[in-house]
């Protein structure tokens, strides 16, 4: 996915140095007791941090990937897997919760709060009860041994997720507007999450090993799933992208696991591995398969910047699953990526019916309001989505966007003077400072 692009990669030293000041004048510093190991450790988040970094980044992250599944089933199932694990993890008092989401990228994150997100794209990738615990208990595993909070992504966060969103606006067809056309770009390229170092994921595996064969699960689980996303990596690359940005995998690890399950865990070998408990519980996924794919396929040449290739492979997901609410978003922002905003419009809309309380349509119907000069619908669109998902600075840009294309001046230099408080940078945050000392709001910076 391109807009990886816009990850910690890509950030000079001395700007992660900015944004970590930043973090440390914010947040509580001080010493935080680590609830795996029972040390005492420097941190400059302490654990309200962690509750306040979740509850303000993980909505946005879950509404980039399409929200939570509308299956109550499948959801109850995955919450169920996971509070078997809470009960016995060495930090049981988080606000756990667990999350099936639409994205079909082969995935799963979790946030400093307890907040533990798995792509569709995964979960049908799994075969049995036990893998799914690994994988779950391998997330919890983050937020107990507090990696998030020790890789300060709270500092990452403001930064990125408003960059690169003024390309999509004035150069349609450019090769990363669809990620970007939900302004939701960096968000969509994981930057709210963290990237974790190969000892934090041998530390994650650890622990998530031992919650699962702890919590009555076959060890066994965690080197299933692992094969699977090894065997998977070489028939679809692009799909695991993310999972492995934020959790670089080895055959290192997955011989580490089979270790393991062979000598720490050996008494659990006889342990169930749940094989028809997760095909039952799971079974709502299964008529998803064809538009998972086809969607991996889309996103593959989106990615490749060919929306031309990409519509038929989006067009074969809804031949699939006509209601599909990521499929009818993707095709509203190739749709936009082929500089052709007005056929989008009413995928964009038939997403909205799909997934009524998903905001993330009304974003896409925002920006498709603005390219086709209706900025007086794209303000609508953009004060919904607001109402229902406040804290995504991308909205605050457009909505200013819109207003100043209404001619209502005053309130769009109050957006725009909003978003630059939000730390915004970029193409964006210039057109924002631009209008602003034209307007004679705020005076040129002293060279
Ligand atoms: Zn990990």
């Amino acid at each position: 996915m391109k807009t990886t692009d816009l990850g910690p990669a890509r950030m000079d030293r001395r700007r992660f140095l900015t944004m970590g000041a930043t973090a440390a004048a914010a947040g509580a510093t001080g010493c935080v007791t680590n609830p795996v190991t029972g040390k005492s450790e420097f941190s400059l988040i302490g654990p309200d941090d962690e509750v306040r970094m979740d509850r303000t980044n993980a909505p946005h992250q879950i509404s980039a990937d399409y929200g939570v599944l509308l299956h109550p089933a499948v959801r109850s199932y995955v919450e169920s897997v996971g509070q078997s694990l809470v009960a016995v993890c060495h930090r049981p008092g988080m606000p756990y919760s667990f999350r099936p989401v639409y994205a079909s990228y082969i995935n799963a994150y979790a946030f400093p709060g307890g907040t533990i997100v798995a792509s569709r794209g995964i979960l049908l990738e799994l075969e049995n009860e036990a893998q799914l615990a690994g994988l779950l208990g391998h997330e919890i595993g983050h937020v107990c041994a507090r990696h998030t909070a020790k890789r300060m992504t709270s500092a990452i966060v403001t930064q990125l997720a408003v960059a690169g969103i003024a390309a999509a606006i004035e150069a349609k067809g450019h090769g990363n507007t669809a990620a970007v056309v939900a302004g939701l770009g960096a968000v969509a390229g994981g930057a709210l999450l963290a990237r974790y170092s190969r000892d934090d994921e041998r530390q994650a595996d650890a622990l998530g090993m031992e919650y699962m064969v702890k919590a009555g699960h076959n060890a066994e689980g965690m080197v299933g799933l692992m094969d699977i996303l090894l065997r998977q990596e070489k028939h679809k690359p692009s799909a695991l992208e993310m999972m492995f940005a934020t959790h670089p995998l080895s055959r290192e690890r997955r011989d580490t696991a089979a270790e393991r399950a062979r000598t720490t865990w050996a008494a659990g070998a006889g342990l169930p591995l749940g094989r028809e408990r997760f095909m039952d519980a799971t079974a709502p996924l299964r008529p998803m398969k064809p538009i998972v794919a086809a969607v991996q396929r889309g996103d593959e040449s989106m990615a490749r910047g060919n929306p031309g290739e990409a519509k038929p492979a989006y067009a074969a997901a809804l031949a699939a699953g006509p209601e599909d609410y990521e499929a009818l978003l993707k095709m509203a922002a190739c749709c936009i990526a082929l500089g052709r905003p007005g056929e989008g419009r009413p995928y964009a809309q038939r997403a909205r019916a799909a997934h009524p309380d998903e905001p993330q349509a009304l974003h896409v119907l925002g920006m498709i309001a603005l390219l086709t000069r209706q900025p007086d619908q794209a303000h609508e669109h953009f004060v919904e989505y607001e109402r229902r998902l406040p804290g995504n600075p991308a909205t605050v840009f457009l909505d200013g966007l819109a207003l100043e294309r209404m001619g209502r001046r005053q309130e769009a230099a109050r957006r725009y003077l909003e978003f630059l408080q939000s730390g915004a940078q970029g193409d964006e945050a210039n057109h924002a400072r631009h209008r602003l000392i034209e307007w004679g709001v705020i005076q040129p910076a002293a060279k």
